[in-house]
């Protein structure tokens, strides 16, 4: 496509004029890998369409909530007939409830739960509520992990573990951040070391069980049992944020994955997101009931939302559960996702590009290098000039990956043998150009 006649540059144009950078969330406006964004017209099954009417096999699927690829029927007349019955209502309705049941029945760390419409709104929410419930105030996070962009949260780790970490984000006072302490992933003696030193003033550590946001590092079982272990002894919470693995790993998410090594684990709060809304604005956390009563009405906690549990979105939410929870939902789609990434390992192998894969569920990631980091710094080794010729490589030829290198894949239920094969057709046409 010659620039004059690609659609997609136009409406960039058009966009950068009235939205700061021309996109509503920074990902999208492909800064990382350079050049236009496309801009998508339309979607179905595993595809999407852009500008220009080119066909992309789609990887992001919204980045995680679509599992059943894009206009599911079910879930299409789910959504047509609530929106029939109305948009939102303030008050509440019999969905939220069966919503409820329905989550909670498959994760049964959770005897309740707060719906709520994004996994900020989440995260936020549920490190207030691990304050609120301990009457502490200082938390763990962990360098890589994304839970959103609440501003206690937007913080990188300081110059040593007695101190706090730094900001990330211009407008965010440093007092606000104070009580954040940022560790590195799968750092079992840091992680005790800051326990021993803070462990009594701790409401809570919150993880990402498979780090999504610095591709796909997985939290290694030794290290999830300690921050389980520690969490107990020292009275804080286990905050697991699932918003990306929460039904896309495992029908009963990462939780579930992680139960089958450590005997009996469980977090003590759940975070949710992307799957549950099956692509409309919904999320969630959840715990026991003592914790959860916590929360207003019932407790001091305070916690809010004028489109909190929303008729179309819950709608759109229990339709596409109710499809993924069919037997062998996972098999299958694990499967395909494991036949992309052993694809994309063979080509690369063959033409002797480094690169390592892991994938869980319907989730995956990959790294032009020879070993699967095990944190953030070994991820920012990644050599970002190649992963942007890949990229841009697979984009001409009609695939469609995250257009940056710190965020994991998506395989849904829509993509077919012939999906994967010529994706991996692709792949290996551009590793003969690295
Ligand atoms: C996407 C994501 C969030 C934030 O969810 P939004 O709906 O984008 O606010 C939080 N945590 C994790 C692990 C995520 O992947």
């Amino acid at each position: 496509m010659t620039p004059n006649t690609d659609l997609n540059i136009p409406l960039f144009e058009r966009a950068k004029a009235l939205i700061p950078g021309g996109v509503n969330s920074p990902v999208r406006a492909f800064k990382a890998v350079g050049g236009t964004p496309r801009f998508v017209k339309r979607a179905q099954g595993a595809y999407f369409w852009d500008a220009n009417d080119q066909r992309f096999i789609d990887y992001i699927g919204s980045w995680g909530p679509m599992i059943l690829g894009h206009g599911h029927p079910a879930v299409l007349e789910a959504v047509q007939s609530a929106a029939l019955e109305g948009f939102s209502f303030g008050a509440p309705t019999e969905r939220e409830v069966e919503l409820a049941e329905e989550i909670l029945s498959l994760v049964p760390s959770m005897e309740m739960i707060r719906l709520v419409s994004s996994g900020t709104e989440a995260g936020m929410s549920a490190i207030r509520l691990a304050r609120g419930a301990t009457g502490r105030s200082k938390f763990i996070k962990f360098e890589g992990c994304y839970h959103g962009h609440a501003d206690s949260l937007l913080v990188k780790a300081g110059s040593g573990l007695a101190t706090f970490g730094n900001a990330t984000s211009a407008g965010v006072p440093p007092e606000v951040v104070q009580h954040t302490i940022v560790l590195e992933y799968n750092n079992v003696a840091q992680l005790e070391e800051a326990f021993a030193l803070h462990g009594k003033e701790l409401a809570c550590v919150m993880i990402e069980p498979i780090a999504g946001n610095m591709n796909f590092v997985r939290a290694s079982v030794p290290f999830m049992k300690r921050c389980r272990e520690l969490c107990t002894e020292y009275g804080a919470l286990l905050v697991l944020d699932e918003v990306m693995t929460g039904f896309r790993v495992a029908l009963g998410s990462a939780q579930s994955v992680y139960a089958k090594s450590i005997p009996g684990f469980k977090p003590d709060l759940t975070v949710l997101g992307k799957v549950i809304g099956g692509g409309m604005p919904l999320a969630a956390f959840g715990g026991p009931r003592a914790i959860m009563e916590h929360l207003a009405p019932l407790g001091g906690v305070y916690q809010a939302g004028t489109l909190s549990g929303n008729p179309v979105a819950t709608a759109c939410g229990l339709a596409t559960l109710r499809e993924i929870k069919k037997p062998d939902f996972f098999d299958a789609l694990s499967a395909r996702t494991r036949s992309l990434v052993d694809g994309l390992a063979a080509a690369a192998a063959a033409e002797g590009v480094p690169f390592s894969t892991d994938c869980e569920g319907g989730m995956f990631g990959f790294f032009l290098m020879p070993e699967l980091p095990q944190n953030y710094a070994q991820v920012l080794k990644t050599d970002s000039a190649r992963f942007n010729q890949l990229f841009h490589g697979l984009l001409d030829r009609g695939v469609y990956i995250a257009p940056a290198l710190y965020e994991a894949g998506f395989v849904s239920a829509a993509h077919t043998a012939d999906d994967i094969a010529a994706t991996v057709a692709a792949a290996r046409e551009v590793f003969k150009t690295l």
